[in-house]
């Protein structure tokens, strides 16, 4: 198969990593969650004592934060100045915390510079916020995932009670709307669908009815 990029955008809940991982499976590619990203920047600046509300501040502790991505059999694994924070990223305050240094240009200008340079030399799958409008504008293929804000708040319920984590239906929607909010207003790279994509809502499709459609519509553009 010639090399290929597909970028896969949307937000939070929407089916994207599920959707990524298994698809990264299936065409034996590398799979990037760039959303680890930003919430390392924002993990760092949580245990570090730095305000997330300081601009300057998250901006100038880019340059002591180190993200290393590596893959192995079960999926991404991310690591913050060498230390495994694959599962340490993945709450509530996590991803408020990411969503808003993902709205600093210092930021966001850093990541997509880490995660252009990996899409260089390989076949790859991205998902995120601005991967189709941003960071992969030429990708092969453009998938924009939605879904209900109710079907997405329940995925990420249920997702926390299999990890055995406490969690509340209705915190998780206003959670998830009020994140929705500032990544699609926030000024510089807001969510938002390209052009060129295929809008796909997975509120009642399954998960592998939406990778084989995806697959086919790879298939074509090879
Ligand atoms: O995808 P995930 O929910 O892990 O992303 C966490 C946050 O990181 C998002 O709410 C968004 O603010 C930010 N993000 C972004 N651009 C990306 C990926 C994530 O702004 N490409």
């Amino acid at each position: 198969m010639k090399t290929f990029s597909i970028a896969i955008d949307g937000p939070a809940g929407a089916g994207k990593s599920t959707i990524a991982k298994k698809l990264a499976n299936l065409l034996q590619c590398i799979y990037i969650d760039t959303g680890a990203m930003y919430r390392s920047v924002g993990y760092y600046c949580l245990t570090n004592g730095i305000a997330l509300e300081d601009e300057q501040a998250v901006s100038a502790a880019l340059a002591h934060i180190e993200i290393t991505l590596k893959h192995t059999s079960e999926g991404q694994r991310i690591f913050l100045n060498g230390e495994d924070v694959s599962e340490k990223i993945r709450t509530a305050e996590g991803s408020a915390a990411a969503s808003k240094v993902a709205t600093y240009g210092q930021v966001r200008a850093a990541m997509v510079e880490r995660q252009q340079e990996m899409a260089k030399s390989t076949s790859i799958i991205m998902d995120g916020r601005d991967i189709g409008t941003v960071v992969l504008p030429f990708a092969t293929l453009k998938i924009f995932l939605t879904a209900s804000v109710e079907e997405r708040a329940m995925r990420r319920f249920k997702e926390y009670q299999e990890k055995g984590m406490s969690c509340d239906l209705e915190a998780l929607k206003s959670e998830i709307s009020l994140r929705d909010k500032q990544d699609s207003e926030r000024e510089i790279s807001p969510l938002k669908k390209a052009d060129d994509a295929i809008e796909l809502d997975t509120t009642h499709m399954q998960i592998d009815e939406i990778v084989e459609n995806i697959k086919a519509l790879l298939e074509e553009r090879l």
